[in-house]
C-alpha cells in the first residue's frame, strides 16, 4: 500500500480515544519526511519507582554510623566530679538555668556507664593517677572536655611544681574550654562543639 508522505496528521475517528499529545516539532526540522522524522523523535523517558520504595513506601534509609553517631552525640552522659573552681560552673551548668539535660546530656555518678569526662579544675600530681583511672574505667568511646585554664595548662599555676601543666598530659582531651574559670555558657558551647565532632568522626576507626 502506497504511503502518502504529503499527510502530517493523523486521521480523526469519530468515538475513538484521542491521541496522546506529542511535542511539536521545532519549525527548523524539514517535513519532507514526517514518518522518518517521528521514528527519530526522542523517548520521553518516565522513570518508575525502585522496588523498595514499592515494597516498603515511606521507609527512610540512612547509614548505619550516621544513626549510631546521631544517637551517641544525643546521649552523652559526663561523669560527675570536679577538682576546683571550675567545678562551680559546670554545676551551674546543669542547674535549671542552664538545663544541659535539654541536649540529653545526663550527669552519671559512675565512670562505668559515663563516656564524657569534664575536667573541672586544678589537676595536682597528687590527683593525676586517679583521674587518669577514671578514664580508664570508663568504657569506650569517650571523649574529654578540659573545662578552664588550669585543666588546659596549669592556669595560674604555672610555677607551681605540684600542679600538673595540662590535663592532656596523661589522658586525651577533645575540647578545651578557655577561660578562668569559663561561663556555663562556655560549657554549652564545649559540648555542641564535641556533639559535631562525634558527627564529623562518625566512621573513624574505633569510635
Ligand atoms: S581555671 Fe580558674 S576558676 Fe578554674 S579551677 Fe583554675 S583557678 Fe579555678
Amino acid at each position: 500500500m502506497a504511503v502518502d508522505t504529503t499527510q502530517t496528521e493523523a486521521p480523526v475517528v469519530p468515538g475513538a480515544p484521542a491521541a496522546p499529545e506529542v511535542a511539536p516539532l521545532s519549525p527548523h526540522v524539514p517535513t519532507e519526511h514526517p514518518l522518518e522524522i517521528e521514528r527519530l523523535r526522542p523517548v520521553e523517558l518516565h522513570p518508575g519507582k525502585a522496588l523498595y520504595r514499592v515494597v516498603l513506601p515511606g521507609v527512610i534509609q540512612a547509614p548505619a554510623d550516621l544513626l549510631i553517631a546521631a544517637s551517641r552525640k544525643s546521649s552523652l552522659w559526663p561523669m560527675t566530679f570536679g577538682l576546683a573552681c571550675c567545678a562551680i560552673e559546670m554545676i551551674a551548668t546543669y542547674m535549671s538555668h542552664y538545663d544541659l539535660d535539654r541536649f540529653g546530656i545526663v550527669p552519671w555518678p559512675s565512670p562505668r556507664q559515663s563516656d564524657v569526662m569534664i575536667v573541672a579544675g586544678t589537676v595536682t600530681k597528687k590527683m593525676a593517677p586517679a583521674v587518669k583511672l577514671l578514664y580508664e574505667q570508663m568504657p569506650n568511646p569517650k571523649w574529654v572536655i578540659s573545662m578552664g585554664a588550669c585543666a588546659t595548662n596549669g592556669g595560674p599555676y604555672t610555677r607551681y611544681d605540684r600542679v600538673l601543666q595540662g590535663v592532656d598530659k596523661i589522658i586525651p582531651v577533645d575540647v578545651y574550654v578557655p577561660g578562668c574559670p569559663p561561663r556555663p555558657e562556655a560549657l554549652l558551647d564545649a559540648f555542641i562543639a564535641l556533639q559535631e565532632k562525634i558527627m564529623e568522626e562518625r566512621a573513624a576507626t574505633g569510635r
